[in-house]
């Protein structure tokens, strides 16, 4: 597994639920490292199931990581933004930024002939967005 430590990202990690019976292991891995072109497999840590993503699959986490990265790029700019919310005691403020990352976005995707819940985890490539 290729090592992306050189990427100027902050940490974008995507996990799901094992889907071999009995197993419920959780399953993570960098959504960098399956946005190459290479092949890339994940294995259950628990019962060891390679799990290989099929080209759509990988092109859809690429596309996940390309967001990402245009978002990182943006972050100067997010990180002034506010969002308005509406709440049962007026109206809140809510920075953009800190909405992207507590969105922790949830994507349904095909393995197999299995849906699978992928939790896509993100973090601000510097805590300095929510000074
Ligand atoms: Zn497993």
């Amino acid at each position: 597994m290729a090592d992306n430590k050189d990427m100027p990202m902050g940490k974008a990690q995507v996990d799901f639920i094992c889907v071999e019976e009995g197993c419920n292991g959780q399953v993570v891995f960098k959504l960098a490292d399956c946005a190459g072109d290479g092949e890339f497999q994940a294995l259950c840590p628990k019962c060891h199931k390679p799990y290989v993503l099929d080209g759509a699959l990988q092109d859809k986490l690429r596309k996940l990581n390309n967001l990402i990265l245009a978002l990182r790029e943006a972050e100067p700019i997010l990180g002034a933004c506010n969002v308005v919310v509406a709440t049962p005691g007026g109206e809140t403020k809510v920075p953009y930024a800190l909405l992207l990352t507590r969105l922790n976005t949830m994507l349904t995707l095909q393995l197999g002939d299995k849906n699978v819940d992928f939790h896509l985890w993100i973090e601000p490539a510097s805590p300095e967005t929510f000074r």
